[in-house]
């Protein structure tokens, strides 16, 4: 009997893209050849975002597409955060949908798909409360089949790859439902984190979770775990780059590992600055705070790059505190900075807040935010030209230094001869918006 074949689609963010690596990973175990078309697949999967309106909408475009062009007799399998989130919803709205599985599930589980394959093996689960999943468009009581967290997975495809250390957060900020669906912060061990950085054998390691700096606090280290695991993956790959840097967490020793580590690349989770609204937020810090330590930041290390994300249009905010946000983006020029407009998340604390901005309004300070920033962005690249810059070759004449992150900022473009992998010493040329050219 030929082997049946599988495509996976991914959205969302590099959490997912990790969470996909390593559903293929398991779906290779059983015995699955990827398709090279999903038209051509056996089992479809859709691995989704539930972050916001938009991320829900393109998740479920992208389940409808697929429906459509799949083969006769495949099997559409939904899973990732809107399979965990609205499960049922999915179930009973989308009957092109044949499962929905949460985090942990199998795949190819009874009921799901059969393939005749050995059942996956009973392990500590990702997530440990039970959820439900949908066979044949039946309701079924899910629990977890494996542990998605610490599944093995191929070696990185790119010289670089997400590593996620921990799943879930214990925080509660205002406006994140993630903690009601991912459950709790569980942290990886270090030694299978290392394994896995071992055989994914990347130059850059990026490791990611839903509360970076919170890594090792369910374990009783807190920080205490973060630092060495720094170190720890610094020895056996050329770069590792943190991302979702909560500010409290930001200790002295953090930022020294950091900066020690090859890639002094700060992303601080910092979503606004005002103080009130930061309380309304349900979040630490003010402008003054942030301030203090980005300018501690690159008193230690000038050559530091640093990256932000902020939220415009939380319920109640006034126009003194996007003025706050507008001052302090123009006078901390960071490098990099992503704005996103406030979503109404059912169930969150800020969904039941007064004081809603309106949408043109949003709009208005968005524009504003972005067309600064962006402006500071570019004016920060131009002023590497003539610089020396230590470049990762990415893919034949891209590359990017210790000021790019992978997928999500500027890149560099790079002689074509030189080898995807190699890191090579290069002077910028020339810049244009947030990308660079180096020779
Ligand atoms: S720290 Fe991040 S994941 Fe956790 S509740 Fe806040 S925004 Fe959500």
């Amino acid at each position: 009997m030929p082997a049946r074949s599988y495509h996976v689609e991914t959205l969302g963010c590099p959490k997912n893209q990790v969470d996909s690596e390593k559903l293929t990973g398991r779906l290779v175990a059983d015995g699955l050849i990827e398709a090279s078309e999903p038209t051509d697949a056996d089992v479809v999967v859709v691995n989704t975002c539930a972050f916001i309106d938009e991320a829900r909408q393109e998740s479920i475009d992208t389940i409808l597409a697929l429906a459509d062009v799949r083969r006769e007799g495949s099997r559409l399998v939904v899973t990732g955060c809107m399979a965990e989130r609205y499960g049922d919803e999915l179930a009973a709205e989308l009957p092109e949908v044949d499962a929905v599985v949460g985090f942990g599930q199998s795949l190819l589980g009874p009921g799901v798909i059969a393939t005749g394959a050995a059942p996956p093996s009973l392990s500590v689960p990702v997530l440990l409360r039970p959820r439900v999943g949908t066979a044949g468009g039946e309701l079924v009581a899910g629990v977890p089949d494996f542990d998605l967290l610490n599944l093995p997975r191929p070696a990185a495809s790119a010289p670089w790859a997400y590593v996620k250390i921990a799943e879930g957060c214990d925080r509660a900020c205002g406006f994140c439902a993630i903690p009601s669906f991912r459950g709790p912060q569980r942290s990886r061990t270090p030694e299978s984190i290392l394994a896995e950085v071992d055989q994914l054998g990347a130059q850059e390691i990026v490791l990611v979770a839903q509360d970076l700096a919170s890594y090792g606090r369910d374990q009783g280290v807190g920080e205490r775990g973060l630092v060495p695991l720094v170190g720890a993956v610094a020895e056996r790959v050329a770069r590792v780059r943190l991302l979702y840097l909560y500010p409290s967490d930001l200790t002295d020793g953090l930022i020294d590992a950091i900066c020690a580590s090859g890639v002094p690349y700060f992303d601080l989770s910092l979503q606004h600055v005002s103080r009130p609204l930061m309380r309304r937020m349900r979040r630490w810090g003010d402008g003054d705070r942030f301030r203090a330590r980005i300018d501690d930041i690159r008193r230690r290390e000038p050559e530091a790059a640093l990256r932000s994300n902020f939220i415009v249009g939380y319920p109640g905010e006034t126009e003194e505190d996007h003025d706050a946000l507008l001052r302090f983006v123009t006078d901390v020029e960071l490098d990099w900075c992503g704005f996103f407009s406030y979503s109404d998340e059912e169930g969150t604390y800020a969904a039941g807040l007064d004081g809603a901005v309106p949408a043109a309004l949003v709009a208005e300070r968005l524009a504003e935010l972005r067309e600064t920033q962006d402006a500071i962005t570019e004016h920060r690249r131009a002023d590497l030209i003539g610089e020396a810059v230590d470049v990762l070759v990415d893919a034949p004449g891209v590359g990017r230094s210790h000021r790019e992150a992978p997928e999500i900022d500027g890149i560099i473009t790079v002689p074509d001869h030189l080898p995807v992998g190699d890191i090579v010493r290069l002077t910028v040329t020339g810049a244009a918006g947030p990308d660079l050219d180096a020779d």
